[in-house]
């Protein structure tokens, strides 16, 4: 489609508005609502229901009630599969429309709403319905006199809290594994991202899923967030987002019930560039790509780029040549590689950093400023710092937006002595053509993901966490139903 035709269509789309609670769109109990903008230009979409604790205590209360009465929960596994695949239906059948409602939402590329969020939001349903009847209990060797059985059951009523840089696929991330297991949900959205799941709910009462399994409550993170990690009768709270809210989930558990955390936490991912790798053009694409993409909006975004100092200078040039393709265009335009920042908010802290990093001695070799101020919306151009020290704030904390540092070494020693000094540990990246080196290296790192001679290579079987201060619990593979189920044994006594 076209820009004008994108444009079009986005001009008569109906965005949804209203929560999703106990199989009802509804107004919040309050009357209030919140103008959800689009940092495409700055203007209002639409209104949305500003929920507040009493509405997710209704959300909780109706999640609570479908999970006690079985009505999912107590589904055959086939029909559980078969409404979760209908519900992936549904999500093609309106898969231009979920394109459009993020991309303006969120202002990210439309060319990756469909490429990729859309695309891995279906994937993910899809693959848990697949997986749902896929998976055995245990039988525990015991005295013969005795049958010890280990079963996977459900939690309970899970609370989801996701972010806004890439709202329906985290929504799926967690929505698909939770709803395989059996529990009943109430989904948080970020304020600034509400529209596509919602527009999940809707959609998952439309393929079946009963009334009060999937609830979807929009409003703030101090009110709505905080109420749904404080609740009594909430099991689990599967979180993505930044690590100052994931503390504060910890602390709203230990004060109320003690319910799971499990958090899915930002990064400041090394991408190390080897002089042996066999392809540097290939890694320079992936160093440009693991920073650009998605604005920069990435939790594992590779936004420290370790380079051999032999190879240093050639290798950054490389990356300068290759920055220019993710100069930000309208979200809209279907050939824009790179759309607008979330937040004026957002685009103004990461410029912010712009100047830390010059103030602190690092070198600015492309970018810096913001563009398209035309537009009304925030965006930010491809930023390249060099001669960044592992000790300078932008090598410390998370950006959040298109800049890179680049840091030199001396030796492998050094690589993954400056990798691993940072308080995160998502993911990793290592080119090098010497086998040995690659998986003594890639040992060596601490994350979650290790990725060698290609950068982000995601797939959904594949679990998707972090260690140290990016958090705990994972996303993806089979391993994600271990956080949404919990674990019985039961023995059978009988005399022999
Ligand atoms: P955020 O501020 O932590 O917000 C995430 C969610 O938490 C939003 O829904 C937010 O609601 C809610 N929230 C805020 N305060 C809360 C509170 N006191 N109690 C309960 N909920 C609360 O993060 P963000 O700025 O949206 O997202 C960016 C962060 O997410 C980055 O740090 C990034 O690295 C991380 N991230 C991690 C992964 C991963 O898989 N590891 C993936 C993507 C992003 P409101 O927005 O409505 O306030
Ligand atoms: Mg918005």
């Amino acid at each position: 489609m076209t820009l004008q035709q994108n444009l079009d269509r986005a001009a008569t789309l109906a965005l949804p508005g209203l929560a999703v609670i106990d199989g009802k769109l509804v107004p919040a109990q309050s009357g209030k609502t919140f103008p959800n903008t689009t940092p495409r230009d700055g203007t209002v979409l639409n209104q949305v229901a500003e929920c507040g604790p009493a509405d997710i205590d209704a959300a909780v209360k109706a999640a609570r009630a479908s999970f006690e009465d079985g009505r999912w929960r107590g589904k055959p596994p086939r029909e559980k599969k078969k409404i979760m695949f209908r519900l992936a239906e549904l999500m093609e059948r309106d898969f231009e429309d979920l394109a459009l409602m993020e991309t303006l939402d969120m202002g990210k590329p439309i060319r990756d709403s469909r490429g990729f969020d859309i695309a891995s939001a279906v994937n993910s349903i899809r693959w848990y319905a697949e997986a749902l009847d896929k998976v055995y209990g245990e039988v525990a060797t015991t005295p013969a006199e005795r049958l010890s059985f280990i079963v996977r059951e459900p939690l309970g009523v899970v609370g989801a809290i996701i972010p806004w840089n890439f709202p329906l696929h985290m929504a799926c991330w967690k929505v698909g594994p939770a709803l395989a297991a059996g529990n009943s949900i109430v989904l948080k959205p970020a304020e600034q991202s509400p529209l596509t799941a919602l527009k999940l709910g809707e959609l998952a009462l439309e393929a079946g899923v009963p009334p009060g399994v999937l609830n979807v409550v929009p409003g703030f993170g101090e009110s709505a967030g905080q109420a749904l990690a404080r609740h009594m009768d909430v099991d689990l709270i599967a979180f993505t987002g930044s690590g100052e809210v994931g503390r504060k989930l910890m602390v709203y558990a230990g004060e109320s019930n003690l319910k799971r955390v499990s958090l899915e936490l930002g990064g400041k991912s090394p991408q190390i560039v080897f002089a042996d790798a066999e392809n540097l053009d290939e890694a320079a694409d992936a160093a440009a790509w693991g920073i650009f993409f998605n604005q920069g909006e990435v939790c594992n975004a590779a936004s420290r780029l370790l380079v051999e100092a032999s190879i240093k200078d050639a290798f950054v040039e490389k990356v300068l040549a290759r920055a220019g393709a993710y100069m930000p265009g309208d979200p809209l335009d279907p050939a824009s590689t790179a759309g607008a920042l979330v937040t004026e908010g957002q685009m103004k802290r990461v410029l912010s950093y712009v100047d830390v990093a010059q103030k602190e001695g690092a070198k600015l070799s492309l970018g810096g400023k913001r563009v398209r101020a035309e537009s009304g919306g925030y965006y930010v151009e491809p930023t390249v710092f060099d001669n960044v020290l592992n000790t300078h704030t932008l090598a410390r904390e998370e950006v959040f937006g298109p800049v890179l540092g680049v840091i030199a070494f001396k030796d492998e020693d050094e690589a993954v002595r400056i990798a691993n000094d940072t308080v995160y540990g998502l993911a990793s990246g290592l080119w090098t053509a010497n086998i040995s080196r690659a998986h003594r290296v890639s040992r060596k790192l601490r994350s979650g993901l290790v990725w060698i001679n290609g950068w982000d290579a995601c797939d959904i079987t594949v679990p998707f966490g972090g260690a140290k201060q990016s958090g705990f619990g994972r996303d993806r593979s089979l391993h994600a139903l271990e956080k949404y189920t919990e674990l019985k044994g039961i023995s059978v006594t009988y005399k022999v």
